[in-house]
């Protein structure tokens, strides 16, 4: 099947040719784990996941490596400077570094599973890869790409690598000027960029390291050129992340890496637009009400039903959140797995039609291939359902796919529906509904309505039906 994916760097939709027949190494630029992850960062990992899962479905074979930023990240990426996030995450939480990093790490990787989204082949901390970005500096002290900033760190000079800014459209030197807060007079041009910052003077880290120029701790970006380079090597496939990534963080990356590898580092360079808020403001992590996973569940939204929200939307357009989004998803959501539980208790689902599952998987596959094209995914789900040639064998067998391909676990939902309605009433329960149906023979009203709150209030709900009625459990 042919795949095709924009690249940022040659801003075109692109065929993807992988480096070796059969098999695709992906780098995802990961979290930094000084707080809970909000909804914006768990869109990007929901895009990877369909990114991953499009590949998987195509055959090849996939290396993930996503890393966990637990150090180096400093609030002004574009300047480094400001403080590091997550010694000022630890003041705030009144706790280590290292405490921090584990609790807001594992409280991702919850949000990670509940979206279902598949955990990376490797998930690599950056304070794991020290020697390696210390190295990776060294190489480049080699080649001559830095100064040091007496006092400051080891700095990388962009004007020595012709491509910088390739990414974005070129040479940022001017482009930055201006944009933001004054930049480190002490750097030869405003983008370049800090490789080892120098611990401050008479202060104690909890997180230093020793190394040639002194003790301190590496610049954010080095992390990902070493480990990239070390678990994926000097050319590989693809590098996501957020759109936000692509101006600085990224452009950093190639200039620390291609002096290196002497080549283009990586072949397709795929950027997630945002997820922001109704006025269009990007969510982060210190805008208005914090919104991450949990604050989804607490207003008792499934997390599919956010996963279904983001596959509603296309990864290079912003997608704005709001809660009349998220019910209008919910009611979506809801919807086809209550079809996909009608075709779990049909009673004559007879065989599976091979011809059938073939065509329609080969027409889903094609349409995530191109671009991952995620809504019209969700448009052939629902052609699925009203389709009136198959049965439902056929499409439970097409749901099984559906499931892998976009991970909105249909089938899993459907079998608690499914569970839910078949648990057997107890007989207090039936007794009550059958007071009830006498009483709106006896057009009772009343006590009708009455007898339904009591079944109700005892987690019960009664369903009225062509031939009577029928005794639910209901959702918990
Ligand atoms: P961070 O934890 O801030 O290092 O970000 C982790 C990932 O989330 C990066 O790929 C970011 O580009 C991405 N990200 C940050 N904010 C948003 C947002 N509002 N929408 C989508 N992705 C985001
Ligand atoms: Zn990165």
């Amino acid at each position: 099947m042919t795949i095709k994916l924009f690249n940022t760097m040659s801003r075109k939709l692109e065929e993807f040719k992988p480096l070796n027949p059969g098999r695709v190494g992906f780098y995802s630029c990961g979290p930094t784990v000084y707080h809970y992850a909000h909804i914006g960062n768990l869109r990007t990992m929901i895009h990877n996941d369909i990114l991953k899962r499009m590949f998987l479905e195509n055959g090849y074979d996939v290396h993930h490596v996503m890393n966990i930023t637990d150090v180096g990240h400093l609030t002004n990426d574009e300047d480094d400077s400001g403080e590091d996030k997550m010694e000022k995450g630890a003041a705030r939480d009144n706790k280590s570094v290292w405490d921090i990093a584990k609790f807001y790490k594992d409280e991702f990787l919850r949000d990670y599973d509940d979206l279902n989204i598949m955990r990376p082949t490797d998930m690599p901390h950056a304070t794991d890869y020290i020697a390696e970005q210390i190295e990776l500096v060294q190489k480049l002290e080699k080649l001559g790409y830095t100064y040091e900033i007496p006092g400051d760190g080891i700095y990388y000079d962009t004007s020595k690598f012709a491509a910088y800014g390739a990414l974005t459209g070129g040479a940022l030197s001017g482009n930055r000027a201006g944009a933001r807060v004054e930049f480190n007079s002490a750097k030869r041009n405003p983008t370049d960029f800090a490789l080892w910052k120098f611990s401050p003077v008479g202060v104690r880290r909890q997180m230093e390291w020793d190394s040639p120029w002194g003790v301190g701790f590496p610049g954010w970006h080095a992390e990902c050129s070493a480990m990239g380079m070390k678990l994926l090597g000097n050319h590989f496939d693809i590098h996501t992340g957020g759109e936000d990534l692509s101006r600085v963080h990224h452009a950093n990356e190639i200039a620390q890496s291609e002096p290196i590898t002497g080549a283009p580092w990586v072949s397709y360079w795929v950027h997630f637009s945002f997820l922001v808020d109704k006025s269009g403001e990007k969510m982060s992590k210190s805008s208005g009400e914090f919104l991450g996973l949990d604050a989804l569940r607490r207003r008792g939204y499934d997390p599919m039903v956010y996963r279904y929200l983001i596959l509603l939307g296309h990864y290079q357009t912003q997608l704005a959140f709001s809660w009349d989004a998220m019910d209008a998803a919910a009611a979506g959501y809801k919807n086809i797995t209550r079809r996909v539980a009608d075709l779990l208790m049909d009673n004559a689902p007879g065989d599976v039609d091979a011809t059938a599952v073939g065509a329609w998987h080969d027409k889903m596959l094609g349409v995530i291939s191109d671009n991952l094209k995620t809504a019209e995914t969700l448009v052939l789900v629902q052609e699925i359902l009203r389709d009136g040639t198959m049965n439902a064998a056929t499409k439970i067998n097409l749901f099984e796919f559906i499931d892998r391909l976009l991970g909105l676990q249909f089938l899993d939902r459907a079998r608690r529906i499914v569970e839910r309605e078949s648990a057997d009433a107890p007989a207090e329960i039936t007794e009550l509904a059958q007071r009830r149906a006498a009483a709106k023979v006896a057009r009772d009203w009343a006590t009708a309505d009455d007898l339904r709150a009591q079944i109700d209030a005892m987690g019960w709900s009664v369903v009225d039906t062509r031939d009577g009625f029928k005794i639910v459990k209901k959702d918990e």
